[in-house]
């Protein structure tokens, strides 16, 4: 392969996972490429795993209860960092929802990366300094049963609660994705509100959370209302698929 298409990998890698374009410049080094590109990841990954709090960032756990990432990729992809803060909040909200709720699992999306603070997580436009997280809805079967672990889309991001609230002019450059092509691919799992509704108010009352963004007609079919509860504007990402929350 040519230089330039090596680039272009090392660069979606660093894009995507922050650490994996250096484990494709070591593995340029040797013969097996493939091979050396998955240990070297995986060496990063846990250097990574084992430095990252002591330059203020912790992962948020991968495969426990009653707070997990929604999926393995997102650690596997180094996205699950925050500051310890922000995840022991995380961790005292899921909490609060399993005491109300004993069986339920809160899923966690993007996170941030576990170094350098202004090193994007794209395609957020605020995930850059361990301060921000996002939690997937919970969600229930058509019969209205709590799916325990469960999202709409696979990843846990862009189904969309309110596809009919126009709140926003429709604009051809916007982050504020409406993903059109892909909503009748998830399948019919409405949010289940009052667990919903017990996780943005646990996060609303932690003191070391600033700003929730949950999209306006959501939060209001939710009847969630504060000062902490904002609108993200229209040129941003929509909330009405998860929560963003910031210290
Ligand atoms: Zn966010």
């Amino acid at each position: 392969m040519r230089w330039a298409g090596h680039g272009v990998i090392v660069l979606l890698l660093t894009v995507v996972t922050q650490l994996g374009g250096l484990a494709w410049l070591i593995a340029l080094m040797t013969r097996r490429r493939l091979v050396s590109f998955v240990l070297a990841y995986g060496v990063i990954w846990m250097a990574a795993y084992a430095l990252a709090p002591v330059t203020g960032r912790v992962p948020l756990p991968c495969l426990q209860e009653p707070l997990r990432m929604q999926s393995p990729a997102y650690c596997v992809l180094m996205r699950n960092y925050v500051s310890p803060d922000l995840a022991d909040a995380a961790h005292r909200a899921a909490r609060q929802v399993a005491e109300a709720y004993p069986d339920t699992v809160t899923l966690a999306l993007d996170g941030g990366f576990p170094f350098l603070d202004g090193f994007p997580l794209l395609p957020h436009l605020s995930h850059a300094d361990g301060d921000k997280l996002d939690f997937a809805f919970y969600y229930t079967d058509p019969g209205g049963h709590y799916l325990r672990g469960k999202t709409r889309s696979p990843i846990g991001y862009w189904a969309f609660e309110t596809p009919e609230a126009q709140i926003c002019p429709n604009r051809r450059w916007t982050l504020r994705w409406d993903m059109r092509a892909l909503q009748p691919l998830w399948p019919n799992r409405p949010i289940e509100t009052a667990r919903t509704r017990v996780l943005i108010t646990a996060l609303m009352t932690d003191p070391r959370i600033t700003k929730l963004f949950v999209e306006p007609p959501l939060a209001q079919r939710l009847g969630v209302q504060g000062a902490k509860l904002r609108f993200q504007g229209c040129r941003a990402a929509r909330h009405d698929d998860h929560i963003h929350v910031q210290l």
